[in-house]
């Protein structure tokens, strides 16, 4: 018996572990693989994945290993999205290996007691009203484990979302990309970047020791789970280019599709879904991971307080209720990217527009913050219209005492934070009846004098926020009650 099973040590199942583990609610994680995989697939965390990791303390030795590239492109378009000017405290795309984040998530998670079982398969599970229970293959035998929730981070092809009945709509692939990480028996013959020959383009991105090669926009193969070889790249890439660009060493290879589905259910009863099992998407954009973060970032402390008994009702709900549409809003991006880069001349006149209001600052702007998930707000109490509410707060520098911190530090331990920075008793006591889950510090802030006090939800989300000309404590307590539960005192 443990709390919550999760299934997959992917990004998604690895930030949720910790976030558990914080909480101290008891976690095990089985991931199928008995080792982690000895390819990459993706390279990047964006604006947002970095804002969510900073709030924990993971950002900033990643940030350390990786390179920082301040803008984006959408589908295709002629215009560089640009990162500075954005909402964010990290106005760059990162470039690190998905490999590394893995590492340094797993690591924590384990630093944090999460008991990961690698080389553990699920293949089945049942719940009832009290608990899920889970079939689970390992070392030639099986076993049973029976947890009071069971998250499934299971990937795209998620044993959990079949098993728990979860409906999957969207659509198919119907175009596909082959994919090979190799070398270039000659680097001379193929340049890096895009390269469009007769029968098609080649992507060649530059990888430590290696070439990623991309073809694009194939038909569906007759059978998408057979193997790629590299026979079937090299013909690819040759009859795409014309000539005969030679490839050897084979790292990776595989083929990936636009198809686009997104589960009908993030929580059914006792099993919860997140990142690729609760969605997938067109790879425009590289934001799998993030979006699998994010997921996980929502999830765990309102799973945790679920188990722990402290969540108010509905509390588990809010976590469909705000990653489904923000699911959604990644599906409509990407498969506008993907339709807008495979379209020719046919969608010419849309391109035309999308480039003249992409390249107003405006525009420019609000295409950064969609494909990002810079403009994530979640739907809060009505009664002040400040631009914060329901969005991650800016991670404010902090002056406490004679010393200095910031939002983000406040938040690294994972509970709920009411920042008082008009020092004032009677807000503090208002809260008192919460200090188990809510921490309350009090400190001015030089850049925001006209704040007066922040509730921050323990994923860094403002839930209520109070400025000198908009006082509203009136609305702190039913704020606290909404995320937090009824006051013990
Ligand atoms: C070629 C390629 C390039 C990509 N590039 C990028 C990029 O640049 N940026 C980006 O953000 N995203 C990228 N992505 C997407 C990204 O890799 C995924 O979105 C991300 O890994 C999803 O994380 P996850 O934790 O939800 O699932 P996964 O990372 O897929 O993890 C799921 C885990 O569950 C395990 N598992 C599955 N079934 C079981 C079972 N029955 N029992 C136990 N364990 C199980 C799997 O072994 C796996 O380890 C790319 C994807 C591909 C294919």
């Amino acid at each position: 018996m443990t709390d919550v099973l999760i299934v997959g040590a992917g990004p998604a199942g690895l930030l949720l572990a910790s976030e558990l583990r914080l909480a101290g609610v008891d976690t095990v994680v089985i991931e199928r693989h008995p080792e982690r995989p000895g390819f990459c697939r993706g390279f990047n965390l964006n604006a947002r994945a970095l804002d969510l990791l900073a709030r924990r303390g993971l950002a900033g030795r990643l940030i350390g290993e990786g390179w920082q590239v301040p803008h984006a492109a959408f589908g295709g378009l002629p215009v560089t999205l640009s990162l500075p000017g954005t909402r964010t405290d990290h106005p760059y795309s990162l470039g690190i290996p998905q490999t590394r984040v893995e590492e340094v998530l797993e690591a924590h998670a384990l630093d944090l007691g999460a008991d990961l079982r690698r080389g553990h398969e699920l293949r089945s599970l049942r719940q009832d009203a009290d608990s899920v229970t889970a079939t689970v293959a390992a070392s030639g035998g099986q076993y049973q484990i029976r947890a009071a929730y069971l998250a499934g981070c299971d990937g795209g092809r998620s044993t959990v979302r079949k098993q728990a009945g979860i409906d999957f709509p969207g659509s198919d692939a119907d175009r596909y990309s082959l994919l090979g990480d190799v070398e270039l028996a000659d680097p001379q013959t193929l340049p890096l970047g895009t390269t469009t020959g007769p029968g098609g383009t080649v992507f060649a991105i530059p990888r430590p020791g290696y070439v990623r090669l991309i073809t694009a926009d194939r038909e569906p193969p007759a059978d998408k789970d057979t193997p790629v070889s590299l026979d079937l790249l090299q013909t690819a890439v040759d009859a795409a280019l014309g000539r005969h660009v030679e490839l050897r060493a084979a790292r990776w290879l595989t083929r990936f599709g636009d198809a686009a589905r997104q589960a009908a259910e993030y929580v059914r009863g006792r099993v919860i879904l997140a990142g690729d099992a609760a969605h997938i998407h067109p790879p425009a954009g590289a934001i799998g991971v993030n979006v699998a973060l994010d997921d996980a970032f929502n999830l765990g402390w309102k799973l945790a307080a679920t188990v722990l008994g402290t969540a108010p009702a509905g509390l588990l709900a809010s976590y469909h209720a705000e990653r489904h549409p923000a699911g959604a809003r990644v599906l409509a991006n990407t498969r506008a990217q993907a339709l807008l880069a495979g379209a020719g001349d046919r969608l010419a006149p849309l391109t035309d527009l999308l480039t003249r209001v992409a390249s107003h600052p405006a525009g420019n702007r609000g295409f950064t913050e969609t494909i990002t998930g810079l403009d994530t707000r979640y739907d809060m109490f009505p009664g002040t219209a400040h631009p914060w509410l329901g969005r991650l707060a800016p991670n404010l520098a902090l002056s406490v005492g004679t010393g200095g911190t910031d939002l983000a530090t406040l938040l690294a331990r994972g509970r709920g934070v009411l920042l008082d920075l008009a020092d004032d008793g009677d807000l503090r006591a208002s809260a008192a009846g919460w200090a188990d889950r809510v921490e309350v510090a009090t400190a001015t802030c030089p850049a925001h004098p006209e704040l007066r006090a922040i509730l921050l939800r323990p994923d860094g989300h403002t839930a209520w926020l109070s400025t000198a000309a908009d006082d509203r404590a009136d609305g702190l307590r039913q704020a606290l009650r909404h995320w937090h539960g009824p006051a013990t005192v």
